[in-house]
């Protein structure tokens, strides 16, 4: 009878531990609970717990320094009956088919418990153990998710891969501090961080095939490394459109990585993994973005019809600017498949060393008109400047019309992405580069200017000419806008020309027949009048600029620069024109508006 009330006092002592017990207990405040109540109601001198290592199948060292035998775990253990070794009492914990651990019973007196007591004693302990670990387990859950939770929403607040990465392996690192953890990214990340970082390869290094393994198939991969006896588990940083790297958790030496903590860093992974695509996502909006904006700017540029020149220079600056590169050059390969370098390229491309570039890169383009992208050229060509090297044709219906060059002095300078970038670049400059190539050429052969209608310089200067060999006198006028980039700048380029070609008509219809009236260039102009004295010149000049003034919309003004010559002045056409060009200076200092004449 009294042994029944002994089961009932210990019962009730693990009821009311377990029922009180709000906040999380640790496993050894639960085993000294155990150990206590057995002591105090089983009124033995003492009661001690060996646990039970599972993986390792051994009982704490003291169960052997006890004198019991190390193996001491038997195959006959039975949940819920005494097991005796030598006279001495032990209850078996055991849940779920799962040993945990022996408890001892110093000086158990048996002969005052009935057999059925003691088998409810020995149940009520594994019972009891087993819903405080419950417990634990819970809490402990209860904690991680929540951590899991608010590491979550916190991954999605960055917009950086870097800090991702860092809050993943400082947390990971924090919550379990019996692991350590690595992470295997690929080589093209620039790793600025102070983590832990491996490189994901193909080489040997140590645990790389591994990681490699858990990469590719999107699955956890286990191994155990038997020469430190550490467990190392490979959990894939996963997105849903694809893996970002692979996290490597590495067990503290002999220690188990449960399949329970192996899915909760995953979860963690996972999440991460979602981070880092939004992260990776908006790093390349913005680099898209910034790739268009260039492309864009650029376009709009080129299609100002500049004069090539101008262009080209612009184009090189830019690449310049956008790839940090060192040398950036253009050649053109005439008909005849000589090749002209373009204005505007950097200076290496005046040197007899530039040659060696592009026979190499035009050899290769003129097979496939396919763009270059060459990491280390040295490779192949030795004692060279620059290492890397990227080409881009300018292929226009077709035909290979040049080829844009970019160097860098150190290898692997340039990336995929720079070179994707230039390639659309040069894709959507290349109609307007040989248009003004092509527009250059043509102004050369044509006798007439195509916007304004006006004379070329060419023919122009051939007019001249022949009226110094064969007239007595003539008067030569060079006009210049005033301030034309502000109407380009305000109204646009095509406002622009339209005023250009008003100033061309105002000039047509102000002259003689005899005159002739040229485009000298840009928004220069000018006119030239055979057999005319200078004072009649002057006045020409003074009409035009007057009716510029006043007929022009939007309103703008001129200047000019008059010159004169006749047979006692030297019939030289530089000096006719750098003395109206000076003239022009004056006018231009001098208020603008206006006509100065310079004999
Ligand atoms: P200034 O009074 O000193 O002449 O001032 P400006 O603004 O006219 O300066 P400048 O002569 O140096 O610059 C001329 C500008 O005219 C630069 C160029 O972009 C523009 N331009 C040149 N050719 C053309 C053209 O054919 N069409 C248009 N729309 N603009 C041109
Ligand atoms: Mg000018
Ligand atoms: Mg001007």
């Amino acid at each position: 009878m009294g042994d029944q009330l002994v089961v009932l006092a210990i019962k009730s002592t693990f009821f009311e531990f377990l029922s009180n017990n709000h906040r999380q207990p640790s496993i050894n405040e639960i085993l000294k609970k155990l150990t206590s109540v057995l002591k105090r109601e089983l009124c033995i001198k003492d009661a001690i717990f060996y646990s039970y290592n599972k993986q390792l199948d051994y009982l704490t060292p003291a169960f052997k320094d006890r004198g019991y035998p190390v193996k001491a775990v038997p195959d006959d253990l039975q949940y819920g009956k005494l097991y005796f070794f030598e006279e001495q009492a032990f209850i078996p914990i055991i849940q779920n088919d799962t040993l945990h651990g022996l408890v001892e019973l110093k000086g158990l007196n048996i002969s005052k418990f009935s057999s059925a007591s003691l088998d409810e004693v020995v149940k009520s302990c594994s019972s009891f153990f087993a819903h405080s670990l419950n417990l634990v387990q819970i809490t402990l859950n209860e904690q991680k998710f929540k951590q899991l939770y608010r590491l979550t929403e916190k991954f999605h607040s960055f917009m950086n891969k870097d800090d991702v990465l860092s809050e993943l392996v400082t947390t990971l690192q924090s919550m379990f501090f019996e692991y350590n953890f690595y992470l295997f990214l690929s080589h093209d990340h620039e790793n600025h961080l102070d983590l832990p970082i491996k490189d994901l390869g193909f080489d040997h290094q140590d645990g790389n095939e591994m990681a490699m393994e858990a990469f590719v198939t999107g699955n956890a991969q286990r191994s155990f490394d038997k020469k430190n006896r550490q467990m190392i588990v490979y959990i894939p940083l996963k997105g849903k459109q694809g893996v970002y790297g692979v996290l490597q958790v590495v067990a503290n030496h002999g220690l188990q990585i449960e399949d329970e903590n192996v899915n909760f860093v995953a979860m963690l992974a996972n999440a991460a993994g979602t981070a880092l695509e939004n992260a990776q996502l908006y790093e390349q909006s913005k680099r898209l973005i910034k790739d268009l904006q260039l492309i864009n700017e650029t376009s709009h540029r080129l299609n100002k019809n500049l004069r090539l020149t101008d262009t080209m220079t612009y184009m090189s600056l830019r690449i310049l600017n956008s790839f940090k590169a060192d040398e950036v050059g253009f050649f053109y390969i005439n008909q005849n498949g000589s090749i002209q370098i373009f204005p505007g390229s950097t200076n290496f491309f005046n040197t007899e060393e530039v040659m060696i570039y592009i026979q190499y890169v035009r050899e290769k383009i003129e097979k496939d008109l396919e763009g270059l992208f060459i990491g280390d050229i040295t490779t192949y060509l030795k004692d060279l400047p620059y290492s890397s090297v990227m080409a881009v044709p300018m292929v226009q219906s077709e035909n290979l019309k040049g080829c844009a060059l970019v160097l860098h002095k150190d290898p692997y300078h340039f990336s995929f992405d720079m070179f994707k970038l230039l390639q659309s670049l040069i894709h959507h400059s290349t109609l307007a580069l040989t248009n003004s190539l092509l527009r250059e050429e043509l102004e050369t052969l044509v006798k007439t200017d195509h916007l304004t209608q006006l004379f070329s310089r060419n023919y122009f200067n051939d007019f001249i000419g022949s009226s110094m060999q064969k007239d007595r006198q003539g008067t030569f006028v060079l006009i210049d806008i005033d301030n034309f980039k502000k109407v380009n700048d305000t109204y646009g380029h095509q406002v622009g020309d339209e005023v250009l070609v008003q100033v061309a008509n105002i000039i047509k219809s102000n002259i003689r027949e005899n005159d002739v009236g040229a485009r000298w260039g840009g928004e220069e102009l000018a006119v030239y009048l055979p057999q005319v004295d200078l004072a009649s010149g002057i006045s020409v000049a003074e009409r035009i600029v007057k009716r510029v003034r006043e007929n022009t919309n939007p309103m703008i003004t001129i200047s000019c620069g008059v010159s004169y010559w006749n047979a006692e002045i030297d019939k030289n056409f530089h000096q006719l024109f750098s003395k109206a060009d000076k003239a022009l200076y004056i006018a231009k200092n001098e208020g603008k508006n206006q006509v100065i004449v310079q004999v």
